[in-house]
């Protein structure tokens, strides 16, 4: 059987085994189709079913975890945690709490997190995991229950050095906080490099917080620097109004850009002054409310509920919200705007028919796994720095962090120059993050 059609047969093998998880089929198709020419350079791989084992998660736990609201009333969530893949390291990947979370969204994830945590070069595996459970309009004490049920079952799975959880959409310091505390209670022990993500008091990193925002303007800063362009000057676009975008914003404004849109799940602001950083962590963190409070507060901002965020003019598109957000027709309005470049804060947030679109108009495409990695890597970092029961410092660790992004973006060039052209950075991503996982693979094994 030739390179392609074993690739096919494996795809085909995902999609019968895994039924109605498509966003997990996305990903591990969009990986699959891109390994042709390091498959062929490597015929041991396919003799070790290298690929076939790493689109098999290592473990895949469901459980139930009940809780009661402020009325006393119960509910039944469901969460998952899906240790995908150790060969570099202990599990490591976020926790997501959003009602549209099953287990199709969580192997999509996982599988995502073994290519980025591969790319950074620190010792991590790959996985991820969460819960159908909706912070949203849910008080402290509730979140906190939620919480602490969600660890009861949990803590049994996860260890320093065995998996370790973050944050992700709906999982903030806040959330953090409360598991912490939970597994330290069910454990009696300290153990900081349980989690990642952790308030900068009780074993948290420095610059955590604004690591994947920041990561990813670097990247994009790094794929704009190729064509002798940067940030100063340019209009960005940056969809999102979480932790990801917040920092992606800062960012921008930090190397001279304007970001000038930025969204929510309810609709997208536009203000062509340039976002008001402080009124929007004002109405998002401090108030959990809506982006349309952010209009109403700021003259000259307009608000809006029909079409997408990506239909505004701009240079720079950074999506930073969740998977599939930016389609087709987005990618079509972007390069008919002039779009030079797009890095993805969030995971998956482009389409398949999105890139292809931005592939042929020749715009730069930094996928996530790449642009994304600096999170991930910062919470290497902090398991680094609890290892040694040490705090390294704000300006120390971002320095690291644009370290590891610049040597992420110079490897997925490298990458991709040597099995295609140099400007695919999602070829150069996929084929550098599956090369170090399955060598660690090969030498380990078959397990
Ligand atoms: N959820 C983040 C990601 O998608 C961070 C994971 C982590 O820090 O472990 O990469």
């Amino acid at each position: 059987m030739d390179v392609t059609a074993r690739i096919e047969s494996v795809y085909a093998q995902i999609v019968r085994r895994n039924p109605g998880e498509a966003e997990f089929h996305q990903a591990a198709g969009e990986v699959l189709h891109t390994l042709a020419p390091v498959l062929r350079a490597h015929p041991d791989h396919l003799d070790a079913r290298i690929v076939e084992r790493l689109c098999e998660p290592e473990r895949q736990i469901i459980f139930r975890v009940p809780w009661v609201d402020d009325q006393g009333d119960i509910h039944v969530s469901r969460g998952f945690r899906v240790e995908f893949n150790s060969a570099l390291g202990p599990y490591k990947g976020g926790l997501r709490f959003h009602p549209s979370v099953n287990l199709g969204i969580v192997k999509f994830l996982g599988f995502e997190q073994i290519f980025k945590n591969a790319l950074t070069g620190l010792a991590i595996g790959g996985g991820k995991g969460g819960a159908d459970f909706d912070p949203k309009g849910r008080s402290d004490a509730e979140v906190m229950r939620f919480c602490q049920s969600f660890m009861t079952e949990l803590h049994r799975h996860i260890g320093e050095h065995t998996d370790v959880p973050a944050g992700d959409i709906g999982v903030g310091a806040r959330e953090i906080g409360y598991l912490f505390g939970q597994y330290k209670r069910l454990t009696n022990r300290f153990e900081a490099g349980v989690l990642t993500g952790k308030g900068v008091a009780w074993g948290g990193s420095h610059a955590r917080t604004e690591a994947t925002g920041y990561g990813t303007v670097h990247f994009a800063q790094e794929m704009l620097r190729t064509r002798g362009r940067g940030f100063d000057g340019c209009d960005v676009i940056v969809s999102g109004a979480g932790n990801v975008a917040v920092y992606a914003i800062e960012k921008v404004h930090a190397l001279g850009g304007r970001v000038i849109a930025c969204s929510d799940s309810s609709g997208y602001v536009v203000d062509p002054a340039g976002i008001d950083l402080d009124l929007l962590k004002e109405v998002k963190e401090v108030r959990r409310a809506r982006i349309l409070d952010y209009a109403r507060a700021r003259a000259g901002a307009v608000f809006s509920d029909r079409g997408s965020v990506f239909e505004v003019d701009c240079d720079i598109a950074l999506p930073c919200a969740t998977q599939n957000e930016l389609g087709e027709q987005d990618a079509v309005a972007l390069v008919k705007n002039g779009v030079l470049a797009v890095a993805e804060g969030a995971n998956m947030p482009c389409t398949p028919a999105a890139v292809e679109v931005f592939r042929e108009a020749g715009v730069l495409f930094g996928p996530g796994k790449a642009a994304n990695a600096g999170g991930v890597a910062t919470s290497a970092l902090e398991m680094r720095q609890n290892a040694a029961r040490e705090q390294w410092t704000f300006e120390q660790t971002e320095a690291r962090l644009a370290e590891v992004m610049s040597d992420v973006h110079a490897l997925c060039r490298a990458t991709a120059e040597e099995y295609g052209s140099p400007d695919d950075y999602a070829l150069g991503a996929n084929v550098a993050g599956y090369l170090r996982v399955a060598e660690a693979m090969a030498a380990q094994g078959v397990i």
